[in-house]
C-alpha cells in the first residue's frame, strides 16, 4: 500500500472494536450502552456504523492502489448479517453482495435496489423460484455448485428468454485450519465442484446459448486467520482459468470468496488485533499470485466487515452457586446468540461498569435461560464480580449473531441499535409475543 492510503486506512483503523470505556462506563462510539439499555431494554444488538463502513473501505482501498490495484466488486455476503439498514448503508457505498437464497435477494432490492447488478448468488441447493427471480433481477453472477443446478440454470434462462452469466464454484482441495462447521474447501465437503472435474463441465456449458461461462470462483470457509490457504486456492483457480481461456471460454470474473478471520480473543483494554494489517496481508497474498492476470476480482467477505461493529448487551438476573461452580445467567440466551453453542465460539463479555483495579473477580459460566446445556456465552470466565441487575456486553457480536436468532423457548429475537455520528437509532424493534404468534394457526374446534 502506498504511505497515503496505509496513512488513510490506519486513520480510519485506529481499534479493533469501536467499543471502549468512558468515564468508568462502556460507550460505542460516544453512546453510553447503560443509556442504550434504558431505551431500548435488554438484550439488544448494538452496532457501530462508523466501524462496518470503515471495514468494507479498507478492502475496497486494499485493492484500489499499489500493488494490490485491480478491477474489483466487494461482495459483502449477506448472512453474515442481513439487517436491511446495514445492507443499505454498504450498497450506498457501491459493496455488491453475496447472496444464499431468494429471501436475501429480496432483502438486497429492499435496501438498495440498485445493488442487484452487482450480486453473486452462492448456495448448494438453489430452488426454481430463487432462480428465476435473481435471473428476473439480472444478477452479476451464479455461482454454480454442481452440473445438476448448472443445468436447471440453462433451462430456467432459456425459459425467461435470457443469458445467465455464471462461475462454478470450485472446490479446490485446499486446507483452512477453522472450524470443521465452517470449512468448506476440501473434497469431503458438500460445497463446489471437484475443480479437476471443472474443465469438462465448462465444455458442456458452452453448448447450452443460455449460458454465458463468465467467471470461476471458490470459498474455502470461514474464520480463517492466516491468508496462506486463500492463495493456494487461488493459485489453483488460476490454473483452472488459464485452461478455460485456452479453451475458448470469456472468463472475466475470479471470485475468491469470503472468510477472513478476526481476533476473537483480543483483549478490548490491550488491543493487538490489527485490522487493516490483516487485510493489507490478505491482498498482498492475493495480489502476489493474481500478477498479471487479467480478471475483475471479486471477493466476499461477511464476518470481518461486521463481527467486531457489534455486540450483544444483556442484563444479569442471577447470579447462583451449584457446588463448585458459579453461574452468571443473563437475559441474553442461545436463541439471540448461538454461536458458542454452535462453535465453542470464544467471545469476550465485559462489565458495562468498569471495575477498580484490584476489584473482585469471579470465575463463572455466563450462560442464559434457555433451556438447554448448551446455553452458554462463556466457561470459566474469570470477570468483574457481577450482580444482578449489571449489564454485560458481549464483544464480536455483529456478524453470525442476529442473523442465526431463533424464537427457540418461545423468546422474542432482539432488537438491533445502530450508533450513527454518536447517536443511536432503532433499526429493529424487538419482537413482540404477537409477531411470534402470527403464522400460527389453531384448527377450529
Ligand atoms: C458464508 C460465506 C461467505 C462469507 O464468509 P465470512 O467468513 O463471513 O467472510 C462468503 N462466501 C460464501 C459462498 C459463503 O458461504
Amino acid at each position: 500500500m502506498p504511505k497515503a492510503a496505509a496513512q488513510k486506512a490506519s486513520a480510519l483503523s485506529a481499534t479493533a472494536r469501536p467499543f471502549t470505556y468512558q468515564s468508568r462506563s462502556l460507550h460505542c462510539d460516544g453512546v453510553s450502552l447503560d443509556s442504550l439499555a434504558e431505551a431500548y431494554g435488554t438484550p439488544t444488538y448494538v452496532y457501530s456504523e462508523r466501524q462496518i463502513s470503515e471495514r468494507f473501505q479498507l478492502f475496497n482501498t486494499a485493492f484500489s492502489s499499489g500493488a494490490a490495484e485491480r478491477p474489483h466488486t466487494i461482495c459483502y455476503a449477506v448472512k453474515a448479517n442481513s439487517s436491511l439498514a446495514i445492507l443499505r448503508l454498504l450498497g450506498q457505498q457501491g459493496a455488491g453482495f453475496d447472496i444464499v437464497s431468494g429471501g436475501e435477494l429480496e432483502r438486497v432490492r429492499k435496501a438498495h435496489k440498485p445493488a442487484l447488478q452487482r450480486v453473486v448468488f452462492s448456495g448448494v441447493g438453489k430452488q426454481i423460484w430463487e432462480i428465476d427471480a435473481a435471473l428476473k433481477a439480472n444478477i452479476l453472477l451464479f455461482n454454480v455448485e454442481s452440473e445438476a443446478e448448472l443445468y436447471l440454470l440453462a433451462s430456467r434462462a432459456e425459459a425467461l428468454g435470457v443469458r445467465a452469466r455464471f462461475a462454478l464454484r470450485v472446490n479446490p482441495d485446499v486446507f483452512a485450519d477453522t472450524h470443521p462447521y465452517i470449512s468448506t474447501g476440501l473434497r469431503e465437503h458438500k460445497f463446489g465442484i471437484d475443480i479437476t472435474l471443472a474443465r469438462a463441465i465448462y465444455r458442456k456449458a458452452k453448448k447450452l446459448k443460455s449460458l454465458d461461462p463468465a467467471g470461476v470462483s471458490v470459498h474455502i470457509g470461514s474464520q480463517i486467520r492466516s491468508v496462506g490457504p486463500f492463495a493456494a486456492a487461488t493459485v489453483r483457480v488460476l490454473s483452472l482459468i488459464a485452461d478455460l481461456r485456452k479453451d475458448g471460454h470469456d472468463i472475466r470474473y475470479l471470485d475468491a470468496g469470503g472468510g477472513l478471520g478476526i481476533d476473537y480473543h483480543d483483549s478490548l483494554v490491550d488491543s493487538h488485533f490489527n485490522p487493516e494489517q490483516q487485510v493489507h496481508n490478505y491482498a498482498a497474498a492475493l495480489s502476489k499470485v493474481l500478477k498479471g492476470v487479467d480478471a475483475h476480482l471479486l471477493l466476499e467477505p461477511g464476518r470481518f466487515i461486521v463481527a467486531q461493529a457489534g455486540a450483544l448487551l444483556a442484563r444479569v438476573l442471577f447470579v447462583k452457586q451449584n457446588g463448585s461452580k458459579t453461574f452468571v445467567i443473563t437475559d441474553a440466551g442461545m436463541n439471540d446468540l448461538i454461536r458458542p453453542a454452535l462453535y465453542q465460539a470464544h467471545h469476550e463479555i465485559l462489565p458495562v461498569r468498569q471495575p477498580r483495579a484490584g476489584a473482585p473477580e469471579l470465575t463463572a459460566d455466563i450462560v442464559g435461560p434457555v433451556c438447554e446445556s448448551g446455553d452458554f456465552f462463556a466457561r470459566d470466565r474469570t470477570l468483574a464480580n457481577v450482580k444482578p441487575g449489571d449489564l454485560v456486553l458481549v464483544l464480536d457480536a455483529g456478524a453470525y449473531g442476529m442473523s442465526l436468532t431463533s424464537n427457540y423457548n418461545t423468546r422474542p429475537r432482539p432488537p438491533e441499535a445502530l450508533v450513527t455520528n454518536g447517536k443511536a437509532e432503532l433499526i429493529r424493534r424487538r419482537e413482540t409475543l404477537k409477531d411470534l404468534f402470527g403464522p400460527e394457526l389453531l384448527p377450529a374446534g
